[in-house]
């Protein structure tokens, strides 16, 4: 049967492992090509090397992000080690410094395959008082010069944002650069290219797709020598996203603006009512007065939200206290707000502080919610009622 083209408003997904070269000639021009290539010309190869589908997925992510590439891969954790792999040079390599507020898989990857398996030479900066001290690490970095300083813009449970401007400048001060895992405050509220920043990862798992439906990772820039270096990396070692992925983060994405912004919204909402509850000692959430690097979310976002994850703690006068507090409201919600172990989700979801981080927040009554975007009325009500209960 002749292949049929039709009037699709979309991308379709194409499943080929490999495509149609025709003639020896274009197959070698494809082939001298292909290394260099994310999007155009359209003689693609194989679909580990560039599918058409995935392309279209990255157009979208592009005019997102506002950036001259976007490489998509299976997972968050392939980009990260996309991004981080085309800097290791064998005996070359320089040393690498990574903010400790990051994600648990990031630290775990960072630990077993980079500093235990590849025996690379890692460094730790680790924040003071619940916000980094930029003068410390000023010292840090002049003494390290590292090949580069890898932070979140948002932290993850205590959500401490980074002064990215001014990390900017003392890295590049020093001949670093700057990757930055920006998942959590996402380009509705910062877009750190413009800052300087060389490279933006996203687990796109989360607020891109929004649906809980998928994995991915995507990373961003502008420089063409970084992006031929990750598009090789990223070929050689298949952590190509699939086509159907790219399908749906695509078809997905056009709504992703709209879904973040009133998850924004009703985070915000929902952190000043918690801080408000006498059964809740404590809320983190970088909106609030209270929180440590509120005026940095403040310089940063522009107003335009504070993203959409809330931790809090309960009172209790001692752990178990707490603890029976933090279990009781798990299972009183539990029928609205499930808990699962991701975040970004349409509905909202929660997850026990303790039982992910083990001991390495102190407060044993903490939840981090991960706020969706249904309606703020049923929210309220749903916790509010919970919260009357438990004690
Ligand atoms: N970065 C952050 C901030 C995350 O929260 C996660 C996962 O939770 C990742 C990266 C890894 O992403 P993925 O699970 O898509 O591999």
């Amino acid at each position: 049967m002749k292949r049929k083209e039709v009037n699709s408003a979309r991308m379709p997904v194409y499943r080929d492992a490999g495509f149609e070269l025709f003639d020896a000639e274009t197959t070698a021009g494809a082939f001298r090509e292909e290394g260099t290539l994310q999007r155009e010309p359209d003689n693609y190869i194989y679909s580990r090397y560039r599918n058409p589908t995935v392309v279209s997925a990255e157009e979208e992510i592009m005019k997102i992000e506002k950036c001259e590439w976007a490489l998509l891969t299976q997972s968050g954790m392939s980009a990260i080690d996309t991004a981080l792999s085309i800097f290791q040079h064998g005996k070359e390599t320089k040393p690498w410094l990574f903010f400790t507020e990051i994600y648990g898989g990031t630290i775990s990857f960072v630990e077993s395959i980079l500093r235990v398996r590849r025996g690379l030479d890692i460094h730790y900066f680790t924040p003071d008082g619940g916000n980094y001290n930029l003068h410390e690490f000023e010292k840090v970095l002049s003494k390290l010069k590292p090949e580069f300083v890898y932070i979140e813009s948002v932290s993850n449970p205590m959500l401490i944002v980074a002064d990215v401007t001014e990390i900017v400048r003392i890295a590049k001060k020093n001949g670093s650069k700057v990757i930055i895992d920006n998942t959590f405050a996402t380009p509705l509220l910062y877009r750190p290219l413009n800052d300087g920043v060389d490279i933006v990862i996203h687990s796109a798992t989360k607020y891109f797709s929004g649906h809980g439906n998928l994995t991915a990772g995507v990373i961003c820039g502008n420089d063409t020598k970084i992006m031929q270096s990750a598009i090789e990396y990223r070929k050689f070692v298949g952590h190509m996203l699939s086509p159907d992925d790219a399908y749906r983060l695509q078809t997905q994405i056009q709504s992703f603006e709209l879904r973040f912004q009133r998850q924004c919204d009703n985070a915000l909402k929902l952190a000043e009512y918690l801080n408000n509850v006498n059964v809740i000692s404590k809320v983190w959430f970088p909106g609030l007065k209270t929180h440590p690097t509120h005026e940095i979310a403040a310089k940063l976002f522009k107003g335009k939200g504070y993203g959409a994850m809330i931790t809090f703690d309960f009172d209790g006068g001692d752990g178990n206290e707490k603890r029976s507090r933090r279990d009781k409201f798990i299972n009183l919600v539990s029928e609205k707000i499930k808990l699962i172990p991701t975040l970004g989700d349409p509905h909202t979801i929660l997850m026990p502080v303790e039982a992910v981080w083990g001991t390495k927040y102190p407060e044993p009554g903490m939840i981090r919610l991960s706020v969706g975007f249904e309606e703020y009325g049923d929210l309220e009500k749903t916790i509010s009622s919970a919260l009357k209960l438990v004690g």
